[in-house]
């Protein structure tokens, strides 16, 4: 079985059906896993869930996610932010708002859990620490993790010996392997990269392979950016784009 692995997709339909193509040609779309914030910031929310929707797809929720059906307070993102919430609200269906009300703050699949922040705080912790990492590792009753949430492609590598988790930045092919060592992975964000590479981020674990690949894929983000001018949502989140910040 090939899933391909998905976060932080923002309602960039664009960015979400470049990753679907490529993952479609590397014949890993048995499954799709999504660590979260499928919605906010971008400009085609509904359409990003229905895209999604016609696979055999599972997400945990993520904190956009929920500040669009109201589930958190937008006073706790910043202005931008909150003002991409409230766009993106007005434009999904009351059905959507229940599938998105509906999705769990953690998932088990196979011997990996999937969160969008941290096992402690699912919705709000960033995973960019050694004592976040560490964190994680202690709540963890499978051996792996998939998290999304910084939108920045990272793995995490608990040493047997007690010392300090390994980590490193993932690039585009990296392949790791599912052995003995508990990992923390983060493939990095679909509709709005912020590793300085403004390329959309996905991965695919291959359960027979015993693999998670990490892949990036060029997409039209002028067409995105486009859509998000007509909506008259934030120029900042327009042009972060271009830069993958
Ligand atoms: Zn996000």
């Amino acid at each position: 079985m090939r899933a391909t692995i998905v976060t932080d997709v923002h309602s960039n339909l664009v960015a979400l059906e470049a990753v679907l193509q490529r993952a479609e040609s590397l014949q890993a779309l048995d499954q799709v896993w999504s660590m979260g914030d499928l919605v906010g910031y971008g400009p085609q929310p509904s359409e990003c869930l229905t895209e999604l929707r016609r696979y055999e797809f599972q997400s945990v929720t993520g904190n956009h996610d929920l500040a669009v059906v109201g589930g958190i307070d937008t006073r706790d993102f910043n202005p931008a932010a909150a003002a991409s919430n409230h766009w993106n609200a007005d434009r999904i269906s009351d059905e959507e708002r229940e599938y998105l009300l509906g999705l769990p703050r953690t998932l088990i699949l196979d011997d990996i859990s999937l969160v969008h922040g941290s096992l402690r705080d699912p919705v709000w912790e960033y995973m960019y620490s050694i004592e976040a990492a560490i964190g994680q590792f202690r709540q963890m009753t499978t051996q792996f993790s998939l998290v999304g949430h910084t939108h920045i492609p990272l793995i995490f590598s608990e040493r047997p010996d007690g010392r300090a988790p390994e980590y490193r930045r993932l690039e585009d092919d990296d392949v790791v392997e599912l052995g003995e060592r508990r990992l923390i992975m983060n493939p990095g964000g679909v509709g709005q990269p912020r590793d300085g590479d403004p390329r959309a981020a996905f991965a695919i674990y291959d359960s027979d392979a015993r693999t998670v690949s990490f892949h990036r894929v060029a997409y039209d983000i002028a067409r995105t950016q486009a859509m998000m001018a007509e909506a008259g949502l934030p120029a900042r989140l327009i042009s972060r784009l271009t830069r993958g910040r």
